[in-house]
């Protein structure tokens, strides 16, 4: 029986692609394969990490990375680290940062809910900038300058959160924060595919970058990256490492963490509550082996097709219409927007998102367009034996 059933519980059809509130990606058979090999043996947490951070470092171009418990705890970790580095009695106070460099300038258009991973480690938001554009009070995006006129004795760094339309442009405002030795810490949780976007530590000079393990890289939904300097990486491995161990025996991996540098072994740090399993790691090595090699793309005609039977399916009704967007680069999965005639349907695509949840399987589809009446459907978490089903409960939703 499927261990959900056995809990009492229906599994959905989850259309709304790799969303944490849904269970994430879909992790492949190899992937799963190493987590059970990784629950066979054991090695040291620090030492593990290390070859992460090679293996890291290889494919993103920076100097070093760590399996982090997804990209929001990257954030948590990497702002730790550039408050403390490796000053064990500050480790030891956070989040208290009192008295120290704790502000984070930051975008006033960037922030989101995700920054409270910064502030719960002690870091503090300086805004700048406006978001007059939402105002609709004028057309000016946050300038370079802005992020100069805040830099002070408190400044910590400078949060960034990476898309294709974030201004000013990360180049620009790493050039600005440097000049200052100011370091910048970068949320590009989803932003993968594309591949490319992996090297953005090394193409644009950021100091530290996070990515989610459990999107478009299909590991485990509770692992991501955090890659970037490496003195940074490696105070960010310290404080979430258990640190449990004799300080003369410890021997901690070197190109991340300097003993010689340290008069102890700091105690249990901000991260451990952030604490990856050798599982988790071995999968989302495994999985971003398979990112990088493209293994993933050969799964986009399947998912093509998938949504071509939806369409065949929905064709005939008069009160919704289908459009179909194909994969932008080549590595991103289509996706199927229904736009639902309200008036005409009586009901609207939120009264339809209800029904859909409601039914059996229940359907979960993607509610970014919701409020302009449209329903998104992502394959990405759609088994090739679920779209008849999936097509069929539309079908019947939208009659
Ligand atoms: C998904 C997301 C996160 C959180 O990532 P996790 O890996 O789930 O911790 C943070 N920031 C942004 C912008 C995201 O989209």
């Amino acid at each position: 029986m499927s261990v959900f059933v056995s809990l009492g519980l229906e599994p959905i059809i989850n259309a709304a692609g790799p969303v944490t509130r849904l269970g994430g990606a879909p992790m492949a058979a190899k992937v799963l394969e190493a987590f059970a090999d990784a629950a066979r043996e054991w090695v040291p947490l620090d030492q593990l990490q290390a070859a992460a951070s090679r293996a890291i470092a290889q494919v993103t171009g920076a100097p070093a990375g760590i399996v982090t418990a997804g990209a929001a705890a990257g954030l948590t970790l990497g702002a730790a680290a550039i408050m403390t580095r490796f000053d064990l009695g500050l480790m030891d106070r956070l989040p208290d940062t009192t008295g120290l460099a704790n502000e984070f300038v930051v975008s006033r258009e960037q922030r989101n809910g995700y920054d409270h991973a910064i502030r719960a480690a002690g870091g503090r938001m300086v805004e700048v900038g406006f978001d007059e554009i939402a105002a609709g009070a004028g057309v000016r995006r946050t300038e370079a300058w802005e992020y100069e006129a805040a830099f002070g004795p408190r400044t910590a760094a400078v949060f960034y959160v990476y898309g294709p339309r974030s201004r000013p442009a990360l180049e620009e405002v790493v050039k600005i924060a440097h000049r200052r030795n100011v370091p910048v810490i970068v949320d590009a949780a989803a932003q993968l595919p594309p591949r490319s976007n992996l090297r953005l530590a090394a193409i644009t000079g950021a100091d530290l970058v996070v990515f989610s393990g459990g999107k478009a890289i299909r590991g485990p939904q509770s692992t991501g990256i955090l890659c970037g300097r490496r003195d940074l990486v490696g105070a960010a491995l310290l404080q979430m490492l258990d640190t449990d161990d004799r300080f003369d025996l410890w021997t901690p991996p070197e190109e991340l963490i300097d003993k010689r540098q340290l008069s102890g072994l700091p105690r249990q740090g901000v991260g451990r509550a952030l604490k990856v399993s050798k599982e988790e790691i071995a999968a989302l090595l495994t999985a971003l082996a398979h990112f990088v090699g493209g293994y993933y793309d050969a799964k986009l005609p399947t998912y093509r097709s998938g949504l071509d039977a939806i369409v065949q399916q929905l064709a005939g009704l008069t009160s919704v219409t289908c459009f179909l967007r194909d994969s932008p680069d080549g590595e991103s999965a289509p996706s199927l927007e229904l736009q639902i005639d309200e008036l005409r349907l009586g009901r609207t695509a939120v009264d339809v998102c209800r029904t859909l949840r409601s039914g059996h399987p229940p359907v979960y589809v993607g509610q970014s367009l919701l409020d302009s009446g449209r329903l998104r459907i992502d394959p990405t978490c759609v088994e090739k034996t679920q779209f008849a089903a999936l097509a069929e409960r539309l079908r019947e939703a939208l009659s």
